[in-house]
């Protein structure tokens, strides 16, 4: 129902009173803007904004949509890619925003633990966790909140070494879009607890489906002291494979990050990056597949020597490979020479064309084969476009973008077949179809089709319990309707 049809017509005075100033913000307004569009460009229109500032005004504005029947997205930086936190295009979706919920920020240096609250970036937690020697090990290109973290399950580039925010995540504090609104505290750090459901992983990676995270406690690491990285060229994908075995056997847990780079994509980042960039390879142009591999440690001795230690284990490692004829090449290089080839890499593909990403998974032993797999499927059902991929090979998840450059004219249209054989392909190697985006009106289509449905049903039911009036929209998991294309 939108808000126009409310049967309640004090119902927007009633909001804006509770919220004060600043928390409601309505259509008309210049500002409304960024809540309605995603960082792909999908584009929606917000009945209203609202922007609470503590948990008790989460409870209100779900006490108050309940009421009202408004249904909400929930919203943190809005740096999601699957379209989950943008309202859909009819003008009846609100936008929960959970930006001004900045409280608490508690580093417990001694337990190694950081309880934060749900608006806070994670770039704001690591610079309070790093006073201390601390972070949380998640590394992406954007700067999540801690509620759309949680509500994602994001990954990165060193989720081989720390995990996803799942493995991290202690505690969470959820409020409930159930009458009464219910908070759902379970803000404690215990790494040891099995007194019960642990109910907060029901929360973890299902995009706000089933309530509000209002804050969150993490475990933290500590921040490594000695790093060091350098840039393979194996044979092929399965050569790539082979190092990565290899070099885990012989760092294990100071393995921590093994990034794919393809050709054209570090093409890409050379001529449509930053000018800053270093590019290593010399004169010569990018080799068709490159490995950013980097390991790293904390206390292993001190200084300079435990750095040469380090190295010492990566040049012997790589020497071996390369005897081996695994590695044509290897390039030694700073960690801030080289990872800016790698995080720079999605945005120099946009600055240069277009861009059209798949966030899948298989498992690692079926990563070579698949990736042979994909890259004929492209050349046979997309003929023009280029494969410009990369990904996390540590974990065995693979972007693949399919990319039209500027320079050729207008890109003409995807082949359906092209998609539906790509995911095709995912489901027979046993992998997934969204590898660590969430779900989201882009994608609640492969839910439906690639999901079991009993896991459907069984969700459905869920959300049935913690959301029976369906306020909570976006990821549309567990929702009977499809969710709203963003118009
Ligand atoms: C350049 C770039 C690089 C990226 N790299 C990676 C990567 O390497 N790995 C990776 O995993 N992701 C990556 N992402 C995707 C994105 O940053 C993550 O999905 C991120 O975790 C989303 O967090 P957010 O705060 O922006 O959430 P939003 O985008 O605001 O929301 C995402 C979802 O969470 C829900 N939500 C948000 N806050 C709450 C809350 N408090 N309570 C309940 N539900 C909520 C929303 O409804 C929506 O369904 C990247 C994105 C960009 C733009």
């Amino acid at each position: 129902m939108s808000l126009g049809d409310s049967p309640h017509p004090g119902g927007l005075a009633a909001i804006e009173r509770a919220l004060g100033p600043g928390g409601v913000l309505l259509p008309d307004r210049d500002d409304v803007h960024r809540y309605e569009v995603d960082v792909r460009g999908m584009v929606g229109h917000a009945a209203v904004v609202l922007r609470p500032s503590c948990t008790d005004e989460v409870r209100t504005v779900l006490t108050w949509a309940l009421e009202q029947g408004v249904q909400l997205v929930p919203q943190g930086a809005n740096t999601g890619v699957v379209g989950a936190s943008v309202p859909d295009g009819s003008r009846r979706q609100g936008v929960l925003s959970l930006e001004r919920l900045r409280w608490p920020l508690d580093v417990q240096a001694d337990e190694r633990t950081v309880v934060a609250g749900s608006g806070l970036r994670l770039s704001e937690v690591n610079d309070a966790a790093r006073e201390h020697g601390l972070h949380l090990g998640i590394d992406v290109g954007s700067d999540p909140s801690v509620g759309g973290m949680v509500s994602t399950n994001t990954g990165g580039s060193r989720l081989i070494r720390y995990g996803d925010v799942r493995r991290h995540l202690l505690g969470l504090e959820v409020v409930l879009p159930r009458p009464g609104a219910p908070v759902l505290s379970q803000l404690r750090t215990l790494r040891k607890d099995n007194s019960g459901l642990d109910l907060k992983q029901l929360f973890v990676g299902t995009g706000g489906s089933f309530g509000v995270v209002t804050a969150a406690a993490f475990s933290l690491d500590r921040v490594p002291d000695q790093v060091v990285t350098a840039l393979l060229v194996p044979r092929d994908m399965r050569a790539a494979m082979t190092a990565l075995a290899r070099i885990e056997a012989a760092a294990g847990e100071m393995l921590s990050a093994f990034e794919f780079m393809s050709g054209p994509a570090l093409a890409a980042v050379r001529t449509f990056g930053p000018p800053r960039l270093r590019w290593p390879f010399g004169t010569a142009g990018p080799p068709p597949l490159s490995v950013l591999v980097e390991l790293s440690s904390r206390g292993q001795g001190a200084g300079s020597a435990a750095r040469q230690d380090l190295q010492q284990l990566l040049v012997e490692s790589v020497s071996t490979l390369l005897e081996m004829g695994e590695l044509r090449d290897a390039v030694q290089g700073s960690p801030d020479k080289l990872w800016p080839l790698r995080h720079e890499m999605i945005d120099a593909l946009r600055r240069g064309g277009v861009v059209v990403g798949h966030d899948v998974s298989v498992p690692r032993r079926r990563l070579a084969a698949f990736h042979a797999a994909v890259s004929e499927l492209v050349k046979v059902e997309a003929p023009g476009w280029t494969l410009a991929d990369f990904g996390h090979l540590g974990d065995g998840g693979l972007h693949v973008v399919l990319w039209w450059p500027a320079d050729r004219g207008p890109a003409p249209p995807l082949p359906p077949a092209l998609r539906q054989a790509l995911y095709d392909l995912v489901a027979a190697n046993d992998g997934s179809f969204s590898a660590e985006h969430g779900i989201g009106p882009a994608n609640i289509e492969r839910y439906r089709h690639y999901v079991a449905g009993e896991v459907q049903e069984l969700t459905r039911a869920i959300k049935t319990m913690t959301d029976p009036g369906g306020v909570l929209v976006g990821s549309g998991l567990g929702c009977s309707e499809p969710a709203g294309i963003p118009g």
